[in-house]
């Protein structure tokens, strides 16, 4: 064998390598639906949290913890191949989460918060049916609209309707997108409201037989950019499912085509923030 020879074969069989690391390399993830609380950060420390990030894939997420000093936590980290969105979480405590539309304390600790000029959305907040129409809701949601921040709710139909009656055009990300609604009324909603982008985390429905619910592709590829994946980490357990999660995610969207995959595993959430 002659030098140049060995030389080509070399090259070739590096070349035959890079593609198959490409090939290996899982889709990248950006976690719409991310809560690094009080709870878990006595468990997690912020470094253990990036790391995890890192080995699962993910590399930006929405972040939304009670209180707010988990996300600034996260951020101070300033890890270059993470990306942190904060959002703006109205919950000081736990028990927050059944009243803040109707308590003024929250609407001075959000007022407080706002302040920081950080957030790009508020949420994830709770409220189902009537209670959308609480003064203070219709403010928060004019507010985002007027402010261009997403709202992230975790609401029945009935809600999200009222908020976006409410406030038209407002940007919001449905949390779960709606975790229970009927598919056909989510493709309703879909049709009636532009602005409307779903997150998936407990969309059990999403796995029929073991393969991807017909009716849920044909959603997505009805409105490729119009969904996002999370893991919502709301109790600290589910940071140990972190993997399994994504995995999951991984392996549904691997039904669709390549581009339709990417878009909902990282690009759309990408696109709506803006990063790179
Ligand atoms: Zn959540």
């Amino acid at each position: 064998m002659n030098a140049r020879f060995c030389a080509c074969l070399l090259l070739a069989s590096l070349l035959l390598l890079t593609c198959f690391v490409r090939a290996a390399e899982p889709l990248p993830i950006f976690d719409a639906h991310m809560h690094y609380n009080l709870e878990a950060r006595a468990t997690w420390s912020p470094q253990q949290v990036i790391a995890l990030w890192r080995h699962v894939g993910i590399k930006a997420v929405l972040a939304t913890s009670r209180p707010n000093e988990g996300t600034l936590d996260l951020m101070a980290q300033k890890a270059p191949d993470i990306k942190i969105v904060p959002f703006l979480r109205p919950y000081r405590v736990q028990p927050d989460r059944h009243d803040w539309f109707v308590n003024p304390e929250v609407e001075v600790f959000v007022g407080k918060e706002l302040r920081r000029g950080i957030y790009r959305g508020i949420g994830e907040f709770h409220i189902f049916g009537k209670d959308a129409d609480a003064p203070y809701m219709i403010k928060i949601a004019r507010l985002a609209r007027a402010k261009d921040l997403y709202l992230h709710a975790h609401s029945d139909e009935d809600a999200i309707e009222r908020i976006l009656h409410h406030a038209p055009g407002v940007k919001l990300i449905w949390a779960h997108t709606g975790m229970s609604t009927s598919l056909d009324k989510v493709e309703a909603m879909f049709a009636l409201y532009p602005n409307l982008v779903g997150e998936l985390s407990y969309r059990g429905d999403l796995e029929q037989d073991g393969k991807l619910h017909p009716q849920w592709k044909r959603l997505f590829l009805r409105y490729p950019d119009r969904f996002v994946v999370g893991t919502d980490t709301w109790v600290t357990q589910r940071w140990d499912e972190v993997g399994q999660l994504i995995a999951f995610y991984r392996r549904m969207l691997s039904e669709l085509p390549a581009d339709v995959a990417e878009r909902i595993a990282y690009k759309n959430g990408f696109a709506m923030f803006g990063l790179q």
